[in-house]
Parts: C-alpha cells; sequence; structure tokens
C-alpha cells in the first residue's frame, strides 16, 4: 500500500505555534523533505525529533519529486516542510503534490501558520474577498502583466517582500494603484512584531528615513469599486452613444444586445440609446 504524503505547516517565526499534529506527524513519518535540511535541523532538534531528512527545494524540484513518489510507492509516509509557512504557498510542492495526485497517492494537509492568512486577519483592511500575490515577478513583462492585473483589482491586495527590496515595491505600488491604504506587516508572531497601517504615500516617506529590517507582508486595500464605476463611465462618456454600441457590434454583438449593454454602462434607459441612434 502506499504512503501518504503530510504537507505540514511550520511557525513564521514563533515556535510556540508549531501544532501538535505536525509534531506527532514529524516524529512518525519515515522521511521529512525540507527546503534547508541544515535550517529545519535546528527546528527539529529544538523539537527532538530525529526523523531522517532529505532535501526538497526549487531546483530538485522535478527530479526530487520522482525519488520522493517512488518512497511514498514503498508505502513510506513522507513529511514536507520548508522554511516557514505553509508548503506551496511561495514555497515548494506544488510540483510535488501534482504528482501524487496525478499518480493516486494521498495527501493531506497539517495546517498552521501561513504568513499571510497572519497578515490578513492583523491588518485592519477588509478581509471579506481578497487576493494573494505573493511576491511580484522579477521578469519584467510578467511584473507588468501582473501589475495590470492589480490595477483593476477591487478584492485586498496581499504580497510578500524581503526588505532590500521593499521600497523599490512600494514605489511601484504607488505608481500603479496611487495612494492607497496599506497595512506593512512585519515579523509576525516574532518579538517585534509590528503592523503600520498606513497609505503608500506615506509609507513611501517613512521608509527613505528608516531602513526595511526584517520579514514583510503587504495587504493593500483593493480599489475603490465607486471610483472604479465613475472612471468606467467616464471612458464611455468620451465616446459618442453611436461608437459605444459600434464597439459592441464589432466584437460580435448583435444591434439589440450592443444597444442594451451601452445603456447598462452608461447608466442610461435603453430608448434614450434607441432615439439617439434612430432619430432623423
Ligand atoms: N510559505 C510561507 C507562508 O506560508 O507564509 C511563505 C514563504 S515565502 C518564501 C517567505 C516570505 O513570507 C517572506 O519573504 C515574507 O514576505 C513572508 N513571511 C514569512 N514569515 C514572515 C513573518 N514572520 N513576518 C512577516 N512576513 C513573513
Amino acid at each position: 500500500m502506499n504512503g501518504t504524503l503530510y504537507l505540514c505547516a511550520t511557525p513564521i517565526g514563533n515556535l510556540g505555534d508549531i501544532t501538535g499534529r505536525v509534531l506527532q506527524t514529524l516524529n512518525e513519518a519515515d522521511m521529512i523533505a525540507c527546503e534547508d535540511t541544515r535550517g529545519s535541523l535546528r527546528l527539529l532538534s529544538h523539537f527532538d525529533i530525529h526523523t531522517p531528512m532529505t532535501s526538497y527545494h526549487e531546483f530538485n524540484k522535478y527530479d526530487k519529486a520522482h525519488t520522493i513518489i517512488g518512497m511514498l510507492k514503498e508505502g513510506k509516509n513522507v513529511a514536507l516542510i520548508t522554511d516557514a509557512g505553509t508548503p506551496v504557498i511561495s514555497d515548494p510542492g506544488e510540483v510535488l503534490v501534482r504528482m501524487c495526485r496525478e499518480e493516486g497517492i494521498n495527501v493531506t494537509s497539517l495546517p498552521g501558520p501561513c504568513a499571510c492568512i497572519t497578515a490578513l486577519s492583523l491588518s485592519g483592511i477588509p478581509g471579506r474577498r481578497f487576493c494573494f500575490e505573493g511576491f511580484l515577478p522579477h521578469d519584467k513583462k510578467e511584473r507588468a502583466f501582473v501589475l495590470t492585473e492589480l490595477k483593476r483589482e477591487s478584492r485586498t491586495i496581499i504580497l510578500y517582500e524581503a526588505p532590500h527590496h521593499l521600497k523599490a515595491t512600494l514605489s511601484v505600488l504607488y505608481e500603479t494603484l496611487g495612494d492607497r491604504e496599506i497595512a506593512i506587516c512585519r515579523e509576525l508572531t516574532k518579538r517585534f512584531e509590528e503592523v503600520k497601517l498606513t497609505t503608500l504615500c506615506e509609507a513611501l516617506g517613512f521608509y527613505e528615513e528608516n531602513e526595511p529590517r526584517g520579514e514583510y507582508v503587504l495587504v493593500a486595500a483593493g480599489r475603490d469599486p465607486e471610483e472604479a464605476a465613475s472612471e468606467e463611465r467616464r471612458k464611455y462618456e468620451e465616446l459618442t452613444i453611436e461608437e459605444h454600441v459600434k464597439q459592441y457590434e464589432d466584437g460580435g454583438m448583435d444591434h439589440k444586445a450592443a444597444m442594451k449593454q451601452a445603456a447598462l454602462d452608461r447608466g442610461i434607459p435603453k430608448r434614450e440609446i434607441y432615439n439617439a441612434l434612430h432619430k432623423t
């Protein structure tokens, strides 16, 4: 019988946050796959865990996944941990989980610390609807694509950032999103935990004077839906009614549907569109 892959969340700072289930699984597993064996050794030694370890990281995620799948097929139980927090969340694990799914190998998750959720809950920014972007991509094209998407985003936006990139990221967010509310969440669960609820403009000023230190999660307010709606309306008001309807027809809509959509966009009755188009 196949073994099970256990996805184990580990503390993001405070060792007291490890769960009882994770400790038991790490003790009982045949193997612990971890991102950095030296870093994880500190964690495991702290809890007096002596299970054998193997490395599983970004640079061996395909080859090593085959080896781990082999162990699971031999009936061994494998626990996957990363340097901190929940596997897969801006961390290795996705490829291995996918392969297990494809091979019909059981995978289970032992939930626990995760920096993005900890930050969101602490931020004071609405948490009902949110999107998690992780780290902004370094590749210029990918980054431009993500930023264009974020510009339209009305949900709360969560990002990870390293201290040496924080100022540049705040600056690009300011250029893209304008001045928005942002919670800068630092050193979560650690001694110097701090949440600064501010605006992008104020934050830029602050970090001109103060060098960023520690680990950061950024929680930015989404685009104000009222503002988005009035911006859309302004965009349509620049078009004549004829141009507006034609735009939809050119996109493949029939005349009636195009008139209906234009009326909706402009917040006016359909009859007004009809009268404008068919006046003699
Ligand atoms: N898998 C992890 C999780 O579940 O949150 C995230 C790993 S990602 C490689 C590391 C990033 O998470 C850091 O650069 C930082 O943005 C964020 N992070 C991790 N621990 C944090 C902490 N204690 N305080 C603030 N941010 C943290």
